[in-house]
């Protein structure tokens, strides 16, 4: 659909059955109020007591069945879209929302939003790739993703920032507390062992936090989340840094 389309705006409005019918029910209506204005207009005796039965009964026959089928279509378009928008909104492999999606999430706040941002990146990744194999390092992504989730809530929102890196956003979370809940997410990852086939797997993830108070652009404060996020990693990675601008 074109956005702003106001005809697609319409024909995309069927998105239940209930609405479906009224379409039928509308269009048939109309129909046959269109038969009956061609005939007054067009037949040499107008809309006549011969014409009406005609009249009637062609547009009462055929447009009820067009306009349903017509409906159905509309409707399974409707249903098709929104599994496609969902699918676009969501990383498939986690669950979580797609860093686009996030990013538009955030853009519709406007500019003047406080709150908390923060960026994880699992620990040495590489290596449970390596060691491990593929599937079990996305076991890994899974359960840091369902974590995460968990530990912004209430009223946070996560998303794969892409690999094995994550994004969060707090609203009106103060970078202190903020802290708190990273630390709270830090500890929850590293603290339960994953089954991969025999063995167990530890894992942890490094944070970094940014405070945005309505001053900065989103894209100043997550460089500040990165650096914060790059301090973590250089002083032995597994733990929570910010750079302290509240
Ligand atoms: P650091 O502690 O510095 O973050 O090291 P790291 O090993 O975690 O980081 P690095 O960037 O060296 O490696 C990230 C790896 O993540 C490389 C890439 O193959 C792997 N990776 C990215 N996406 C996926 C994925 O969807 N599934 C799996 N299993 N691996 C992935
Ligand atoms: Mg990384
Ligand atoms: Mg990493």
């Amino acid at each position: 659909m074109i956005p702003g389309d106001s005809f697609g705006d319409f024909m995309l409005a069927i998105r239940t059955n209930g609405q479906k019918w009224y379409f039928v029910a509308c269009m048939t209506v109309v129909s046959v109020a269109v038969s009956w204005a061609v005939t007054g207009l067009t037949a040499p005796e107008g809309l006549s007591r011969a014409a009406l039965v005609p009249s009637t009964l062609a547009p009462l026959l055929i447009a009820p069945v067009a306009s349903y089928w017509a409906a159905c279509r509309l409707l399974e378009i409707h249903v098709l879209n929104e599994k496609l928008m969902n699918l676009a909104a969501h990383d498939q492999m986690t669950s979580l929302y797609s860093r686009d999606h996030f990013f538009r999430l955030i853009a519709g706040l406007g500019g003047n939003f406080k709150g908390s941002f923060l960026l994880a990146d699992i620990d040495r990744f590489k290596s449970i790739n390596d060691t491990h194999g593929h599937q079990a390092g996305d076991e890994v992504i899974r359960f840091v993703a369902g974590v995460l989730k968990a530990g912004v809530q209430p009223g946070g929102i996560a998303a794969r920032f892409g690999g094995e890196e994550f994004v969060a956003w707090m609203p009106d979370v103060s970078l202190q507390a903020a802290m708190h809940k990273a630390e709270e997410i830090r500890q929850a990852v590293g603290a339960h062992a994953l089954s991969v086939g025999a063995e167990s797997l530890l894992c942890s993830v490094s944070i970094g936090l940014g405070y945005h108070d309505g001053s900065r652009t989103v894209e100043a404060v997550l460089r500040e989340a990165d650096e914060a996020l790059y301090a973590a990693k250089n002083s032995g990675r597994n733990q929570v840094k910010s750079t302290g601008r509240m």
